[in-house]
């Protein structure tokens, strides 16, 4: 069974737990730097990627991930976790975390006023679809503006870039862990 960490500082981290153990896989929170033992990948949920940057380095948690992820650890971000694992956050606060996992520059609430939330369907690449695209919740989320070498685009909007991968780390600017399509996990945890 594999052992998933999600992060849980701030934001929507127990509907991930929820999703990660309907599909077998086994799933705790990380408050603590000691919770991160013996993880097989770690999910960074939506929230406030400023706010979750503080309690990062409240609890001393910013150098042993960067270890983790710079050693390979599969990673899947969500909204404000794309933004703890992009190269370069726009519209941030200087000292917000860019973790640096994905060759990506994101604006945060990038959808604009108009746009704070909505729903979209998705073809999302690896996914089975049939005749059932992925019903995607955004909510304040980030916009990707530009991508950097080796990233794959998995699903976009218009044409912007709404998931995205780079090896074993993972991206939606959407909220997966809020609907009850289990697909996008399910497509992770495959990968592991
Ligand atoms: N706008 C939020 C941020 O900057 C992200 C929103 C979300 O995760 N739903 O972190």
């Amino acid at each position: 069974m594999k052992k998933v960490g999600v992060l849980a500082l701030q934001g929507a981290f127990q509907a991930h737990i929820e999703r990660l153990v309907s599909l077998g896989a086994a799933a705790h929170p990380i408050r603590f730097r000691s919770e991160l033992d013996g993880i097989d990948a770690l999910v960074m949920p939506g929230g406030e990627s400023t706010t979750m940057s503080l309690l990062l380095g409240a609890n001393d948690l910013v150098a042993p991930l960067s270890d983790l992820i710079g050693d390979g650890l599969p990673v899947f971000g969500t909204c404000a976790g794309m933004i703890l694992l992009a190269s370069d956050i726009l519209d941030g606060r200087d000292d917000q975390i860019a973790f640096n996992a994905l060759p990506i520059s994101v604006r945060r609430n990038g959808y604009g006023r108009q746009l704070a939330s909505f729903e979209a369907d998705l073809q999302i690449t690896g996914i089975e679809h049939e005749e059932n695209p992925f019903r995607a919740v955004f909510i304040r989320a980030p916009k990707v503006e530009s991508v950097g070498a080796g990233l794959e685009v998995l699903a976009n909007v218009d044409g912007d870039p709404v998931m995205v991968r780079l090896g074993p780390v993972w991206a939606t600017a959407f909220h997966p862990e809020l609907t009850d399509d289990l697909r996008v996990h399910a497509a992770f945890l495959k990968s592991l």
